[in-house]
């Protein structure tokens, strides 16, 4: 897949606009737009990944900033004391829709376990 083909490479290179919450040397963030959550907000690497069944070992470094950016944005939207969620769906049957990895980070409501 090309930077061409990827809806979250071309928010990136700032070809689609996007509500930006956070940057990094690796990472960006930016508000989904179908917010599941008073706080819903995707954060990706800028390099393109496909799923998590695509990574490898060097990109240990690279998988570790998009958890520390999870903090980081948690702490901005004041929910880091009442609790948040992270969650990764890898491939279409656990609900994958953009095939360049992201993480969901989800708080500001009461959040059920399982998820559906
Ligand atoms: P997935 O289903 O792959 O885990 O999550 C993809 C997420 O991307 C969905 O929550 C969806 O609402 C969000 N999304 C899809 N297209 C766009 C877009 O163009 N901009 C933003 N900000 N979010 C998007
Ligand atoms: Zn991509």
């Amino acid at each position: 897949m090309t930077a061409q083909d990827c809806l979250f490479c071309r928010i990136v290179a700032g070809e689609i606009p996007a509500d930006v919450v956070y940057q990094s040397d690796t990472a960006i963030a930016f508000r989904d737009i179908n917010p599941q959550a008073p706080t819903h907000v995707l954060i990706i690497p800028r390099r393109h990944v496909t799923t998590i069944n695509d990574l490898d070992a060097d990109d240990q470094e690279l998988v570790g900033s998009l958890f520390l950016a999870a903090k980081a944005i948690a702490q901005q939207e004041g929910l880091a004391d009442d609790g948040y969620r992270v969650v990764m769906n890898c491939g279409e049957g656990a609900g994958q829709s953009v095939f360049h990895i992201h993480l969901h980070l989800l708080g500001g409501r009461l959040l059920n376990w399982p998820p559906g």
